[in-house]
């Protein structure tokens, strides 16, 4: 089961903060400067030349594979979990060390996370493995392990936290805890936003503020904030040294309040147009501009709400049928926070097209922003968007035409194909209608 997934159940938090500009990840592409750039063939659509077209292919396939793959994995994980009773073993250890429920939480929840993450590692160790191989990654394996580890640690915190919230409510309140406990959880999750770029971020990434490496890009930029009437404090702009992990392009927005900000990786600064690069800030300024961040806290509070209402019913239902079996005594124990994980993974693993489609269309929004607000600052812009779309699906070698349903059901962002055909055709400026965001 992906960290990332768990993460999103219990915490939702971490899930939310970033709206990349980018596609999943990715490797070579030969750096443009801005003479040079003015020599490139006009792009029409997304293409690839053949050697790169295979490799996309390859790449394709087997990140489809590991997809569905780890989606079946992480509920046989948790199936097996429940079916050799190991949190029964696990609490009554606990419940032997100690008589006290607070630490019993402490020790049982930590254990079990650490068995689910043991259980999921070979399909983690394959993914940065097939990511290396693609030179879609530069990332060492000890780099990496390092961030495996730390990242379990969060997730170990945040998770025995919830977990303790969790069993406290449910004692409390037998038949409405699922409302409580989401009630409770919404200020956790504006926090853990909040603090995210702060806190969490930099224990993965080196982040530099723009304007100390970059001044002249911070100068080009304000162009097009003033262009959008928006003050974006400079304190705010960030670039992070990606270049250390990946080869692949992005850049994103993150951040609530004081922490609000937009960060742009190192790697496209280095290798992007300067007209590319304020194009991709100006998508993300339209996640900014647009309050993405708060209309996704809003989104994920809604779907929580379903999702725990209908979690609550599969818990109990599955409590019922095979609760004995499992040797879980009720609702109440704490073993029984497998069932629960097993419930959410299930309702997560339906929820996902709707949450694809909420952030496609978030995506789409920052387009048509990032066109309108770039739009008369430099020449053709609809042609340096569809470059810039062209530059970061090449390098990350992003297949020109994915499975539709596919499409449907897991892309957080529109197709490249769809991003440069839209930017390419997007021409408001001379209808009644006029622009959308930017006048
Ligand atoms: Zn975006």
């Amino acid at each position: 089961m992906k960290t990332a997934t768990f993460l999103l159940i219990i915490s939702a938090g971490l899930a939310f903060p970033a709206l990349a500009c980018g596609q999943s990840s990715a490797a070579q592409a030969p750096t443009l400067t801005e003479s040079q750039a003015e020599h490139t063939p006009e792009i029409t659509e997304y293409s690839l030349p053949p050697e790169k077209l295979a490799k996309a292919e390859a790449l394709y396939r087997t990140r489809t594979v590991l997809y569905l793959f780890d989606m079946i994995f992480g509920l046989a994980v948790l199936w097996a979990v429940l079916r050799l009773r190991i949190g029964p073993a696990l609490r009554d250890f606990a419940e032997l060390v100690s008589r006290n429920r607070f630490f019993q939480t402490l020790i049982f929840v930590p254990l079990l996370l650490l068995v689910i993450a043991i259980a999921s590692l070979p399909l983690d160790i394959y993914g940065h493995h097939i990511s290396l191989a693609y030179g879609l990654s530069v990332q060492g394996w000890v780099s990496w392990a390092g961030d495996w580890l730390k990242s379990e640690a969060v997730l170990v915190g945040i998770a025995t936290l919830a977990v303790l919230g969790l069993f406290r409510i449910i004692a409390k309140s037998p038949r409405r805890w699922w409302f409580y406990f989401w009630l409770i959880t919404l200020p956790f999750i504006v926090l853990l936003v909040f603090v995210a770029p702060v806190i969490l971020d930099p224990m993965f990434n080196t982040f530099i503020a723009l304007e100390n490496i970059q001044p002249q890009l911070v100068r080009a930029i304000e162009k097009v904030t003033e262009r959008g009437g928006l003050n974006i404090p400079r304190e705010h702009m960030f670039e992070m040294k990606a270049s250390e992990k990946v080869t692949t392009y992005n850049a994103y927005v993150t951040g609530i309040g004081a922490t609000k900000r937009v960060v742009v990786w190192d790697n496209t600064a280095r290798d992007m147009t300067m007209p590319e690069i304020l194009f991709v800030f100006g998508h993300e300024m339209g996640h900014y501009v647009l309050n993405h961040i708060y209309k996704g806290l809003a989104f994920f509070a809604a779907i929580s709400f379903a999702g725990l209402w209908l979690g609550r019913r599969i818990v109990i239902a599955m409590l019922a049928r095979w609760g004995a079996n499992w040797r879980i005594r009720d609702i109440t124990d704490l073993a029984s926070l497998p069932v629960f994980l097993l419930a959410l993974t299930l309702l997560a693993l339906v929820s996902e097209p709707v949450n694809s489609a909420f952030s496609r269309h978030l995506e789409h929004q920052a387009d048509i922003y990032g066109l309108e607000v770039t739009h008369g600052l430099f020449p053709d812009n609809q042609h340096v968007a569809a470059a810039a779309f062209q530059k970061l699906g090449e390098k990350s070698y992003d297949y020109p035409t994915p499975n539709a349903l596919l499409v449907f059901w897991s892309y957080d962002h529109p197709t490249i194909q769809q991003r440069i055909r839209f930017a390419l055709h997007y021409d408001p400026w001379d209808t009644p209608r006029g622009p959308q965001y930017v006048k």
